[in-house]
């Protein structure tokens, strides 16, 4: 990113400095920039036409706008691109809907002190039958301007995955599972989150002199209802011969439209999204006209 747009972080060196650089987020998406990010715009339709162009239709600030381009890639979620391209053969609008989103509630707690986690003695705490799966301490990284906590005397942060508990009959598949536990995400208040996180860090720490009233000094919930990519489950997905996958068959070229996320990898991290984008460009750079 640094690359990309170097105003963002005009000081910074890299890895080294990152930390606690200051980001001017204001030069994402300045108009005599070559490359721009954060557009504040939101597209609602993607058209090719019959003289090979493609058309796409967005919204900004409230107004409808239009702009037409050579070549178009579509990199948002699978699920959000037959709506927003109608014109997709059918078999392939159904691929793109097999895989929802898998949703996550990422936590962090400031805690006043590390005394009671210290006591604790382990790093990393397991709970599979609690709200929040994983309990763990930020990995003790260094970095120019940053230092993990020097002693128990200093505040420390938690870390807390949440991987939402749904009612279960047994005959849902994953899938189900999925799209049940994103409204749950949605559904659920502050106050519940709060309350279930006090209750579990209160569980783990309290033998420890941990006191949840006392002790806590910030909570951010961040809830991700659109989280990681769907990978298949050997439990419910079947094994499909080579391009025969619904992550295959949704992301097939379109003309001059291509398909780049991670959802056309069917893997949820950062490399996946990567290798989505460069195939998407190589289809496209081979549509010529
Ligand atoms: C909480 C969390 C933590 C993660 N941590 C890691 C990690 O440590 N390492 C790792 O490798 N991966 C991690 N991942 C996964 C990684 O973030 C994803 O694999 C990657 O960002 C997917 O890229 P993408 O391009 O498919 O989607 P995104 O990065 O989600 O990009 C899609 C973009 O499309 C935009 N968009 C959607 N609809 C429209 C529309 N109609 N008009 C305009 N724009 C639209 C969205 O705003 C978004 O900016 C994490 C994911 C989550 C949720």
């Amino acid at each position: 990113m640094h690359k990309l747009i170097p105003n963002v972080a005009p000081g910074t060196q890299g890895f080294n400095d990152i930390a606690a650089s200051a980001f001017d987020y204001s030069a994402l998406d300045q108009a005599n920039e070559a490359v721009r990010l954060r557009l504040n715009s939101t597209v609602v339709g993607v058209q090719e036409t019959v003289n090979n162009r493609v058309v796409v239709d967005y919204v900004q600030e409230g107004s409808p706008l239009s702009v037409t381009g050579d070549h178009c890639v579509l990199a948002c979620y699978n699920g959000a691109i037959p709506y927003l391209c109608p014109q997709l053969p059918e078999p392939q609008k159904e691929a793109l809907n097999y895989g929802p989103k898998v949703p996550l509630v990422w936590t962090n707690v400031l805690l006043k002190n590390g005394h009671a986690w210290s006591k604790l003695g382990v790093s990393n705490v397991t709970c599979p039958d609690d709200p929040y799966v994983v309990l763990t301490v930020a990995p003790p990284t260094t970095t120019g301007g940053h230092q993990p906590p020097r002693s128990a005397d200093d505040p420390m942060v938690v870390y807390m995955l949440g991987v939402p508990n749904v009612a279960v009959t047994g005959s849902e598949t994953s899938r189900e599972l999925c799209r049940t536990a994103r409204h749950q995400v949605y559904a659920t208040t502050f106050e519940t989150y709060e309350r279930e996180i006090r209750d579990q860090l209160q569980g783990v720490l309290g033998k420890h002199g941990f006191d949840h009233e006392t002790d806590i000094t910030a909570i951010t919930v961040n809830r991700w209802p659109h989280g990681y990519a769907y990978e298949y489950m050997a439990l419910d997905d079947p094994k499909w011969e080579e391009g025969q996958a619904p992550h295959e068959i949704g992301r097939a070229q379109f003309g001059r439209i291509s398909i780049a996320n991670s959802d056309s990898e069917a893997y949820a991290y950062l490399d996946a999204a990567v290798d989505a984008a460069w195939r998407a460009v190589q289809e496209q750079s081979r549509t010529k006209g």
